[in-house]
């Protein structure tokens, strides 16, 4: 294993003063649930680790009128047990339900889940589905990033070496259906293979009002689907309108990632789990 320095600062500032004259040199440490497995490897090449997790700044699930804000170092045991996304963020709550196990859930962040950029990360369709801006800081001050902008490819964020996660504003919705679920390899215990997070209101005539919809692992990164929202939108439910929206979701998918190898399997596997998520939606 590579010789790092460890520091841990007392607050933010501090953390910032540190990653100012030594990002580059320095990885930053949350959990260290992901980072953890490329210090064993040997693969990360930093002189420093800087270990944010005990920082007060970036703690705390609180609303503040119209903004439901999720301090980056919440683990996602604190998003699985929070009452207030129980009521304002449900599948970014269930988004925590399947993630591995509980001891991973006890240390791992929400902002390391971002910050780390996988295709796979369980709670960025969820954020994307809440119009999530990540406030991100440096020693010169506060910059918001639209979740859509975070992940710039597969594994690669907008973030400087500088920069840090501060927290996340969401916009909350309550009184509606909301659902996350993921198809992995095995049942428990897997990374996503394909993910979707919805959120979905119904007028009182029984037509959809509000639509939002997320798709997760299967796409170089978690993309809204925009296209599949407005057709649905303004009508009302049926099992066939929904195998159609399923089918445009699928095809939106194939445009973004090409045909390939698992086109065959990833095509139907999209549409069920459309299928699966929706589907509480027809004549409730
Ligand atoms: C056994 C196992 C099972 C897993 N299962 C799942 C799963 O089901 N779903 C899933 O999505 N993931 C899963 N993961 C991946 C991992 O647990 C998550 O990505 C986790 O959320 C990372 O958070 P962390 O706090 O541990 O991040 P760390 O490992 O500490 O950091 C990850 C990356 O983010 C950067 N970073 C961390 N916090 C910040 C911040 N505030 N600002 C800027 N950069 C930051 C770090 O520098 C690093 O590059 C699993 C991992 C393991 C080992």
């Amino acid at each position: 294993m590579a010789d790092f320095k460890y520091i841990r600062p007392d607050n933010l500032p501090e953390a910032l003063d540190f990653l100012w004259d030594n990002g580059q040199d320095t990885a930053i440490i949350a959990g260290g649930t992901d980072v953890m497995i490329d210090v064993k490897s040997g693969k990360l090449d930093k002189k420093y680790l800087l270990d944010i997790s005990r920082l007060d700044e970036l703690k705390g699930i609180e609303l503040n009128g119209r903004d439901l804000c999720v301090g980056s170092g919440v683990t996602l045991s604190e998003i699985y047990t929070s009452a207030l996304l129980a009521s304002n963020a449900l599948a970014l709550q269930k988004s925590a339900v399947n993630f591995a196990a509980r001891q991973i859930r006890n240390i791992a962040t929400i902002g390391g889940n971002v910050a780390h950029s996988s295709p796979c990360g369980d709670t960025v369709p969820s954020l994307l589905l809440h119009d999530a801006i990540a406030l991100v800081a440096d020693k010169k001050g506060i910059q918001h990033i639209p979740m859509e902008q975070m992940a710039t490819s597969a594994y690669m964020s907008s973030l400087t070496p500088q920069q840090i996660i501060v927290k996340f504003i969401l916009t909350p919705y309550q009184d509606g259906y909301a659902d996350f679920q993921k198809i992995g390899r095995r049942k428990e215990l897997a990374i996503s293979r394909m993910s979707m997070a919805a959120f979905v209101k119904k007028d009182s005539t029984g037509r959809i009002s509000f639509l939002k919809l997320a798709l997760g692992a299967c796409t170089p990164v978690p993309c809204s689907m925009g296209a599949v929202e407005a057709f649905l939108t303004g009508k009302v439910p049926t099992r066939e309108l929904l195998w159609e929206a399923g089918g445009l979701l699928a095809e939106r998918m194939i445009e973004i990632t090409g045909n390939r190898s698992s086109t065959i399997y990833k095509k139907p596997a999209v549409q069920g789990l459309f299928m699966r998520i929706l589907f509480p939606m027809v004549g409730s």
